[in-house]
């Protein structure tokens, strides 16, 4: 029986269905994924195949209404394809946890807009299509509700004038929307009010800017985005008018808690990749493993794979029982991306000089761990988070 695979259970909080999913995610990352994710990292290529496969397992419309092509899953339905896919390919994770996020978005800020989401929805269901999520901009993301980009009335229509930066999948072969946040007060208002509105990507004034050249998350694609006096219709606004930034962090509390288990996954593939190591390499005449030393830094992955795995499924278990998961959500995504760090860590450092060449799992899970306490809220705006749940005025 693999340890890795097999140990740190939440029994409390999986189901046989969701044991029986989490198997079918992996068997799916043996046969499709691992394969190739090294030079798929090192090259920095973002492959459309393999986006195709993950669609017909069906892993982009997870959270999504069935009436439109989703499969109305809970949430540990998505914690665990993600955790999945980051044990050997955290690019993929987040191509898919974009995605997943994006398409329940728009179906909670348009529910009232049947005709919308029918034309929308399916075919971003299944990954023939993608909504990408526009909040960071250029002047900073931790303080997300300051948002200068602007949409201002034109009889019928909006006009966006603008950038956003560091945007997920929104420059891939399937890119049609962004779901963008723009200001839509009057100008000169300190802190306007901020709408969503759904976006097509071929829009005039829209320009898709250069892939970044990035250090991690290399086989997805990242990308700037301008907007240059860009006309849409009255209908792009999805949500109420003004209040739409505030909806969709309201509705959003959980999308911490995905990426909480890609850094489990991302964990778990740094302690296979160890324990493989440590077992067959040999050092003064023993295993590496052999040695106490290096026993007890594999030892502390172990640990910190399990301590990130119940944190991330305490909360999306709470989330799915409806209770408040504010301060645990933060909690998970805090403590799994600092252990995953960890994780990262140690499993290049037992690697010796293995753990600086790039087609070392180990060193691709170093190097996607990176963005895990960065995206999604850092490390800082968790705490932030966490000080002021605690009633502290920060
Ligand atoms: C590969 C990648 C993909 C991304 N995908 C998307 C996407 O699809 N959509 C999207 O909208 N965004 C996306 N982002 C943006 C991401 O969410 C932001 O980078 C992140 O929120 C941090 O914002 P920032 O980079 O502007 O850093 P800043 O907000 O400028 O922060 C810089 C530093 O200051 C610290 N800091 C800021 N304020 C405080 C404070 N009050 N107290 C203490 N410390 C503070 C931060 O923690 C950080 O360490 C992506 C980023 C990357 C790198």
């Amino acid at each position: 029986m693999d340890p890795v695979a097999s140990g740190y259970d939440v029994p409390w909080a999986l189901r046989e269905e969701h044991l029986t999913w989490q198997q079918t995610v992996r068997d799916f990352c043996t046969r499709v994924v691992a394969d190739g994710a090294a030079e798929r990292s090192i090259e920095g290529r973002f492959d459309a195949e393999i986006v195709r496969a993950a669609g017909e397992l069906g892993v982009f419309g997870l959270l999504a209404p069935e009436v439109h092509g989703g499969a109305a899953a809970d949430l540990r339905t998505l914690c665990l394809a993600a955790e999945e896919m980051a044990t050997v390919d955290s690019s993929l994770a987040v191509t898919v946890h974009v995605q997943a996020i994006s398409v329940s978005l728009l179906a909670h800020l348009a529910s009232d807009r049947s005709d919308l989401l029918q034309q929308v929805l399916p075919s971003a269901c299944t990954g023939e299509t993608f909504i990408s999520f526009g909040l960071t901009e250029p002047s900073g993301g931790s303080d997300a509700g300051n948002i200068g980009t602007r949409a201002r009335r034109s009889g019928d229509d909006w006009i966006i004038n603008g950038a956003k930066q560091f945007i997920t999948n929104s420059g891939t072969p399937f890119s049609r929307y962004v779901i963008l946040f723009a200001a839509t007060g009057a100008a000169g208002d300190v802190r306007p009010p901020v709408s969503a509105f759904l976006v097509p990507l071929d829009a005039p004034g829209v320009t898709i800017g250069p892939s970044y050249a990035k250090l991690g998350w290399r086989a997805s694609d990242t990308h700037p985005l301008y907007f240059d006096e860009v006309r849409v219709p009255a209908d792009a606004l999805v949500g109420t008018e003004g209040r739409g930034y505030r909806e969709a962090l309201q509705f959003l509390t959980w999308a911490r808690i995905p990426i909480a288990a890609m850094s489990v996954g991302l964990a778990r593939g740094c302690l296979t990749d160890s324990l493989r190591f440590v077992s067959h390499r040999e050092s003064f005449g023993r295993p590496l493993g052999g040695h106490q030393g290096v026993a007890f830094q594999t030892a502390d992955i172990a640990a910190q794979v399990a301590t990130a795995r119940v944190m991330t499924y305490d909360a999306a278990w709470k989330y799915d029982q409806q209770l408040p998961i504010e301060r645990e959500a933060a909690i998970a995504k805090l403590v799994a991306s600092e252990a995953a760090t960890k994780a990262a860590y140690n499993a290049t450092q037992l690697q010796g000089g293995y753990g600086f060449i790039q087609e070392t799992a180990a060193t691709r899970h170093y190097q996607d761990a990176r963005i895990l306490t960065i995206g999604e809220g850092t490390s800082e705006v968790q705490r932030l988070l966490i000080a002021r749940g605690l009633g502290l005025p920060v």
